[in-house]
């Protein structure tokens, strides 16, 4: 059925669309970070997933949605220094190994994918809900998607529910002291400002959402 599965196509597409946002948004999110933390954030993401792609279109790369999400994770660790390389890094190995060998997967293994990076996140970060982390929006977008497939929606339309959700918890930190990542050593002077780790994510969110959505 046309907009049930995606493959490498899709996954390429989105990290092409994620590297492209980056790449756009690299002196926003460096203004978030300036803001409450060390104003790196958009230069980090920015090296991370133009080095995903020379990764992902050099002639040994792996062709199938799990290897190429492991292979992206891997180079993300690899080239960004902060606290943001090891954790995106994670979340798209731990994605990548949830998605096995297999060429298409359908919105439920993209959901268990999805949820599988966060747990890789929470893991390693430590960080919950409400921490002012990209964990605030990672988290509620992971349940929008489980909640909207369970109830019947298509993929892309699922995406476009947890890419809206990813938002809402994007915004939701501005008011938030931040309790991890450099952030937290500012203490109440946290506040009022939006996380830069949790706007890159609801813009890789929206590039997942979008490399669906272009398919169907
Ligand atoms: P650094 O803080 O090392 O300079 P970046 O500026 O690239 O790294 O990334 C900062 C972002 O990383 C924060 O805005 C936050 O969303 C995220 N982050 C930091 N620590 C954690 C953590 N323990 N768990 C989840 N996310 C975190
Ligand atoms: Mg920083």
């Amino acid at each position: 059925m046309e907009g049930t599965s995606v493959n490498a196509e899709t996954v390429h597409r989105w990290l092409q669309g994620a590297a492209a946002s980056m790449k756009e948004s690299r002196d926003y999110l460096t203004q978030l970070d300036a803001a409450i933390g060390d104003a790196d954030h958009g230069t980090n993401m920015e090296r991370g997933f133009t080095a995903v792609l020379a990764k992902l279109d050099a002639g040994d790369a792996p062709n199938a949605p799990g290897p190429m999400l492991i292979a992206a994770g891997s180079t993300l660790v690899s080239t960004v220094g902060g606290a943001s390389g090891p954790l995106w890094g994670t979340a798209l190995r731990r994605a990548g190994r949830a998605l096995g060998d297999g060429d298409e997967f359908d919105g439920a293994q993209l959901a268990l994918a999805l949820r599988a990076a966060l747990d890789g996140v929470v893991e390693l970060g430590a960080a919950e809900e409400g921490d002012k982390t990209m964990v605030d929006s990672l988290s509620p977008a992971v349940r929008a998607l489980d909640e909207s497939l369970r109830s019947g929606a298509a993929i892309a339309e699922a995406l476009a529910t947890a890419q809206t959700a990813g938002e809402e918890g994007m915004r939701a930190t501005v008011p938030l002291q931040a309790q991890k990542g450099r952030a937290s050593y500012l203490g109440e002077r946290s506040i009022g400002h939006q996380d830069p780790g949790a706007t890159s994510t609801a813009l890789i969110l929206a590039a997942l959402a979008n490399s669906v959505g272009a398919e169907s």
